[in-house]
C-alpha cells in the first residue's frame, strides 16, 4: 500500500493552518487556473452574457425620466425600480437591511455559496471576463507559468503588456458604469463629453474606480474572496451539514490513487489526478472537504466529471451536495429544509417589495406650531395654527391642497391657498385649522388631513386640535 496516498480528509487538516493562496513563509502563491471545461462552465458562461449585458444595461433604463436604479452616496438619494429614497425613507432603508440580511442567512443555510458561484459580481468579472482574456492574451495556466519563468524577451513584454491594457481598459469601463450607478448615466455623459476642469471630482473619481478594478483583478484576484469579502468570512457560520455545497464524494472517491492499481488494490474512483486542483481559481483542493475559499465555482466539478468520463466512471465524484447527503451516500434532494427555507425567503422578498411599493411619493409632517395654544374665532369656531412640511419624492412638480378629513371645519391657509412643490424638493407652509366649537369634545381632538395633488388624494396624516378645557 506504500504507493496509495491515504490522505484522509479526516486525518489531515494541515491545509487549514493557512489559506491555500500562502505559502510557509507567508508568501503569495500564485494561482495559475486552468481554464475549465464543461456542462457548468458553459452554463456560467451564457449566463455570464445575461449578466454583463444586466450591468451594462442598467444605468440606461429609465422610468419617469429617473434611473431604474441609482445609488448616490454622497447626496443620500438612492432610487430602487424608480422609486426615489431619500434620507426620511431611512427606516424602509433600515427594514430592507434587516430583511436582506435574513434572507442571505436562510439563502445560504439551504444553498451555500450558490451566489458567490454565479451571481457574484467579482466571480463573474473574474471569472468570465478577465480570466478569459488572459487565457486569450497568455494561454492556459501551463503556457502562463511558462511565461512567468521566461526572460523578458519582446514577445514576452508585448504579451504580458497587451495583458494589462486590456485589464485597465476593461477596469476603466467598469469604472464608468459603477460610476454610472451612483451619480446617473446622464451625469457621465456630461463627465465624458465636457471638458475635464469642470468635472474634476467626477474625473478623479473615475481614475481611481479604474485603478481600484484593475488592482483587483490583475493583482489581487481570489483574495478579494478568500480574505477581504465579508460574506465569504461569515460561512463558516452560516453553513450547516444539510446546506448545497460542492462537495467531493470521499465514500465513493477513496481510498484515492493511481488508476491502472485501482482494480488491484480496490482503490476509490478518485484517480488523484489533481485536475480538480489545478482548475480550482482559489487552489485548494476540494478532496479536503467545506472551505472557506471554495466559491463554489463549479470548476472542479467539470473537471472531475471529465476524467470520470475518460475512465468510464459515473460522473458526479465531485457534485452538488450536501456533507450529510454525502456521508449517507444519497444524492442531492430538495430537501423539506431548503424548500422551507425558500419560502421563507420567497416571503421576504415578498415583504420587501411590499414595503417598497407602497411607500408615499409625498411624505407630509405636519405639527402645531410651537408656543401657541388656540385661537377664538368669533363666538363659534376655535382655530390652531400648524406648521406643514413635505417632500415630493416625485419627478413632477406638484401643486398641494390640504383638507380636512372627517371634521366640520375649514382650512385657512396662511399666503397662497395651494403650495407649489418643485420636483424631488421639499416645501413648507403654514395653516389654521378652524373646527366649531360644539364639535369640540375634549381638550386635544386627533384631526386627520388629507393632502389633495390636482384633486387626487395622496396621501392622510395625523394631527391634535387643541381646545379649551372642557
Ligand atoms: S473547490 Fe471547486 S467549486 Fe470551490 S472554488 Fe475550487 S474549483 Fe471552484
Ligand atoms: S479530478 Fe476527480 S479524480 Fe481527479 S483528483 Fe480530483 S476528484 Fe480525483
Amino acid at each position: 500500500m506504500s504507493d496509495v496516498k491515504h490522505t484522509n480528509i479526516i486525518e489531515t487538516e494541515a491545509f487549514r493552518d493557512r489559506i491555500a493562496t500562502v505559502d510557509e513563509s507567508g508568501k503569495r502563491k500564485w494561482i495559475y487556473a486552468y481554464q475549465p471545461k464543461g456542462k457548468f462552465y458553459n452554463i456560467r458562461t451564457i449566463l455570464s452574457v445575461f449578466y454583463f449585458l444586466i450591468f451594462f444595461g442598467l444605468p440606461f433604463i429609465e422610468v419617469d425620466a429617473r434611473p431604474l436604479f441609482q445609488f448616490n452616496i454622497p447626496e443620500a438619494k438612492f432610487i430602487l425600480f424608480g422609486k426615489i429614497f431619500w434620507p426620511q425613507d431611512f427606516f424602509i432603508f433600515g427594514l430592507t437591511m434587516v430583511t436582506f440580511v435574513f434572507f442571505i442567512v436562510l439563502f445560504t443555510a439551504a444553498f451555500g455559496r450558490l451566489f458567490c458561484g454565479w451571481a457574484c459580481p467579482q466571480t463573474n468579472f473574474m471569472e468570465m471576463m478577465f480570466r478569459r482574456v488572459e487565457y486569450w492574451v497568455l494561454g492556459d495556466a501551463p503556457a502562463q507559468r511558462q511565461l512567468k519563468k521566461a526572460p523578458w524577451t519582446g514577445k514576452k513584454i508585448f504579451k504580458v503588456g497587451l495583458k494589462h491594457v486590456l485589464f485597465f481598459l476593461l477596469s476603466f469601463i467598469i469604472a464608468n458604469f459603477f460610476l454610472a450607478y451612483i451619480i446617473g448615466i446622464k451625469e457621465l455623459e456630461k463627465i465624458i463629453t465636457e471638458p475635464v476642469t469642470e468635472h474634476v471630482a467626477g474625473f478623479a473619481s473615475i481614475i481611481v474606480f479604474s485603478g481600484v478594478f484593475y488592482g483587483v483583478y490583475a493583482f489581487f484576484r481570489e483574495q478579494a474572496c478568500t480574505v477581504v469579502c465579508p460574506y465569504g468570512r461569515l460561512q463558516s457560520v452560516l453553513l450547516d451539514k444539510n446546506s448545497m455545497i460542492v462537495a467531493y464524494d470521499y465514500k465513493r472517491g477513496e481510498p484515492r490513487g493511481n488508476f491502472k492499481k485501482q482494480a488491484e488494490l480496490n482503490l476509490g474512483d478518485c484517480i488523484d489526478c489533481h485536475q480538480c486542483v489545478k482548475v480550482c481559481p482559489t487552489g485548494i483542493d476540494i478532496r479536503n472537504g467545506v472551505q472557506m475559499e471554495c466559491v463554489g465555482c463549479t470548476a472542479c466539478i467539470d473537471a472531475c466529471n471529465h476524467i470520470m468520463d475518460s475512465i468510464d466512471k459515473p460522473r458526479g465524484l465531485i457534485r452538488y451536495a450536501s456533507e450529510n447527503s454525502i456521508a449517507k451516500g444519497e444524492p442531492l434532494h430538495y430537501t423539506t429544509r431548503m424548500k422551507l427555507y425558500t419560502g421563507l425567503c420567497f416571503l421576504l422578498l415578498a415583504v420587501l417589495s411590499v414595503i417598497l411599493l407602497t411607500r408615499k411619493d409625498v411624505d407630509a409632517t405636519v405639527i402645531r406650531t410651537a408656543g401657541m395654544l388656540y385661537q377664538e374665532r368669533g363666538t363659534d369656531s376655535i382655530s390652531n395654527l400648524y406648521n406643514i412640511r413635505m417632500v415630493n419624492k416625485t419627478t413632477q412638480d406638484l401643486n398641494i391642497e390640504i383638507r380636512l378629513v372627517d371634521a366640520q371645519g375649514r382650512i385657512q391657509m396662511a399666503g397662497n391657498p395651494i403650495i407649489k412643490m418643485a420636483k424631488e424638493a421639499q416645501a413648507a407652509g403654514t395653516f389654521f385649522v378652524v373646527l366649531p366649537k360644539e364639535n369640540i369634545k375634549q381638550r386635544k381632538t386627533m384631526i386627520r388631513l388629507a393632502i389633495f395633488e390636482n384633486g387626487k388624494e395622496i396621501t392622510i396624516t395625523k394631527t391634535n386640535f387643541l381646545g379649551p378645557a372642557l
